[in-house]
């Protein structure tokens, strides 16, 4: 006969929260998932190494290290069309399930469900007609626990976030840091590279607008720091 822990909730009970409880929105591509390094992957295949069926278009290897913008057409020599051709893959292939989850991303949200209303919120359906079904079955695999009805892909984030009542998101895109910041919602922006080089003008009204708090990957990573700021 199994024995169950009497320490483990069902999932039902632990969605249930009273109403005054704090909701809070979740980005998925740079902050639960590792989108970089699978277009990483895939620019470099498809237009750096021998591949017949696209142009070589790249002189170098990509690397995270050339990632200065989020929109890769502006700080690499692929244009729109070589990025369809990328999303195209991703989708066909289904290739969002082999992203990775950030570290310690599954063990912080499933906790945080405890102390908040947890909304999560995408983009991805901008770029891919399989968005709902590749992101909840990466979500399933993953073992990260979400409500379906908490669950939007749509762009509009702040528009959204206000209509939803959530006070706090966390972000990796600076344009979507600043516009929920001037919506008054509280962002903690995760740090990269593509929101905080310096030749990029928003990253200055990045860093200084008040409602914005940039986390770091470091010591251990961003989660546990995520940890740290919302709930210790
Ligand atoms: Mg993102």
């Amino acid at each position: 006969m199994t024995v169950l822990n009497p320490l483990v909730k069902p999932l039902e009970e632990l969605l249930e929260k009273p109403d005054n409880i704090k909701k809070i929105g979740i980005d998925v591509d740079g902050v639960v998932a590792n989108l970089n390094d699978k277009l990483l992957e895939l620019a470099n295949e498809m237009y750096f190494f021998q591949n017949s069926d696209y142009t070589k278009k790249l002189k170098k290897e990509l690397k995270a290290s050339d990632i200065i913008t989020f929109d890769y057409t502006e700080c690499t020599p692929l244009n729109n069309e070589d990025m369809r051709e990328i999303f195209k893959v991703l989708e066909a292939e289904k290739a969002l399930l082999e992203l990775k989850p950030l570290q310690d991303a599954q063990k912080v949200i499933n906790h945080l469900h405890k102390f908040f209303d947890i909304y999560f919120i995408t983009s991805r359906a901008k770029y891919y007609t399989n968005a709902e079904e590749q992101t909840f079955e990466w979500f399933d695999k993953n073992k990260i626990i979400y409500n379906k009805n908490n669950f939007f892909f749509d762009n509009k984030k702040a528009e959204l976030s206000k209509k939803l009542g959530i006070s706090k998101f966390i972000e990796d895109r600076a344009e979507t840091a600043l516009s929920l910041a001037e919506n008054d919602i509280d962002v903690l922006l995760l740090d990269y590279q593509w929101n905080n080089h310096e030749d990029q003008k928003i990253v200055k009204e990045v860093n200084k607008h008040p409602k914005i708090k940039r986390i770091y990957n470091t010591p251990i990573a961003y989660w546990p720091n995520l940890e740290k700021e919302l709930i210790i």
